[in-house]
This record gives structure tokens, sequence and C-alpha cells, in this order.
């Protein structure tokens, strides 16, 4: 059999990462999307190549621009003829107190972390609907569940929007494609990288494992959801963060 072709958004580096090294173990193709980072691209594309004997592709596009996503989706038509899996995993977090934080700021939030996932579904929808089949995950976060800091109030009410639009995106490519979201707490990577020293720790005494999660731990369950066990899993936002 064909192996099956993922999209990862924004997977050169970070939780993106660790899901498509994840999907390459298992056999999948691969399509790495970043945006800036050309050479860790490059490299990861190169070992999981070498590594797991997979075909990967990177593709450089803003999913938050139409016109790029839609030239992304026809280059990885051209090179495989077909989407499996989705993971709408690129995200930004501007980091700024209530007062400071602008009107610009909420634009560009919430065009990256929820407009664009909408963009690619739609996209990328379309092709899986011609095979009557694909898996999309969207790669959410606890502060979409709840309200945690003012400091990144556009990012959580982003999060919570895509949380929102799962549930629309089941119910729009339904009975065909699965749509299920992950929402992650703490995890130790670059976007929590300049947090200051005693937030960190407040935080970690919060969690009930005592300690952020590796990008790792996350993947092994947007790979679960893709497979063939999670078939009936659909609709569902599964929290991944330790106990809070
Ligand atoms: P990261 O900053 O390390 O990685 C984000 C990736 O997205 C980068 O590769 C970046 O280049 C890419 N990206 C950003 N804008 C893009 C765009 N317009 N087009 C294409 N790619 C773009 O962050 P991370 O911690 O790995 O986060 C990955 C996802 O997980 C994000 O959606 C984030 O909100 C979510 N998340 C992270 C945490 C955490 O604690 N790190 C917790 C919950 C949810």
């Amino acid at each position: 059999m064909e192996s099956k072709v993922v999209l990862v958004t924004g997977s050169s580096r970070g939780i993106g990462r660790a899901i498509v090294t994840d999907f390459a173990r298992k056999g999948y193709n691969v399509v790495i999307n970043y945006i800036k980072e050309d050479s860790q691209a490059k490299e990861l594309k190169e070992r999981l190549e070498k590594k797991y004997h997979i075909k990967a592709l990177i593709i450089r596009a803003d999913v938050s621009d139409e016109n790029e996503v839609q030239k992304m989706i026809d280059t990885i038509i051209n090179k495989f003829g077909r989407i499996d899996v989705l993971v709408n995993n690129a995200g930004i977090a501007i980091d700024k107190e209530f007062e400071d934080r602008t009107v610009e700021d909420w634009k560009r939030t919430l065009s990256v972390n929820l407009i664009a996932p909408f963009i690619v579904s739609k996209y990328v929808g379309n092709e899986m609907l011609k095979n009557k089949y694909g898996r999309i995950i969207n790669i959410s976060s606890t502060n979409g569940i709840n309200a945690f800091f003012p400091t990144s109030i556009d990012y959580d009410a982003s999060k919570a929007g895509l949380i929102n639009l799962t549930h629309n995106l089941a119910i729009q490519f339904a009975p065909y494609i699965n749509v299920n979201c992950v929402a992650p707490g703490w995890v130790n990577t670059d976007m929590n990288k300049e947090l200051p020293k005693d937030l960190i720790e407040e935080e970690t005494n919060k969690i009930y494992k005592k300690r952020f999660a590796e990008p790792s731990e996350i993947a092994k369950v947007v790979t679960f959801l893709a497979s063939d066990d999670a078939d009936f899993i659909n609709d569902e936002i599964i929290k991944v963060d330790g106990g809070y």
C-alpha cells in the first residue's frame, strides 16, 4: 500500500517538528511547512528521509496568506497526488500587557491562529473529499478552554475560536473527514523560552505532573488521532496538560 501523506503547518521546530517526526517514524510521507527556519526545515527533511526511508517535502508558505496556501496545496498534490492528514499546528503568541495590546496584535494573532486553519482546511478538505478520506487535527491550547493571563488575551481567544472551528469543520466534512483538536498545556518549546523564571516555577507547581510536557508527548496524541485505531473519535477536544 502507498504511504499516507501528512501536512503539518509550522513544523520546522517545536511541537510541529515533533509531530512531523512521529508521522515519519510511522511511515507517512511528510510535508514540512515553515515560514522562517530554512536551514532547520532542510536539516529535518534530510534526517527524516534518511532515518525512516520516507519522502519529505519542505514548503515555505505563510499559512495566513490564501495565495501562498493555494500554491502549497498545488505543490503537494503535484508531488504526492493526495493529502490524507492535515495538522493545523502553526501558531504565534505575542506576549504583551493588556494595556499595550493593539488592534494590529489582535489581527495578526487571529489571522495566523484562527483564520489560517480555516484557509488550509478549506483547500485541503476539498482534496480529501475527492478521496472520501481525511483526518484534520487542530492544535489549540488549554488557554482556549480557560482564560489564564490577560497578557495573552488575543491568543486565548484565537485558541477558543479554533475549538469552535473544529466543531464546524467536523460537521462540514462529515462523514468522510474526522476533525479533532488537541489542546496542550505548557510545553517545552521556543514559544516559552522568554518566560520569566518565577512564572515558569509558579506554573510548574500548578501542573499535577510538576513539569512541562515534551513536544513528543503532544505528537503521540496527534498521530494516534490520525490512526485507524481512532476512527470513531470525531469532533473531540483532547487536553494534554498533565493535569492543571
Ligand atoms: P513555536 O513558536 O516553536 O513553533 C511555531 C511554528 O509555527 C514555527 O515553526 C513558526 O515558524 C510557524 N509559524 C508561525 N507563523 C506561521 C505562518 N504564518 N505560516 C507558517 N508557519 C508559521 O511554537 P510551539 O510551541 O511549537 O507551538 C506549536 C503550536 O502549539 C502553536 O499553535 C501553539 O499555539 C500551540 N501550543 C503551544 C504550547 C506551548 O506551551 N509551547 C501550548 C499550547 C499550545
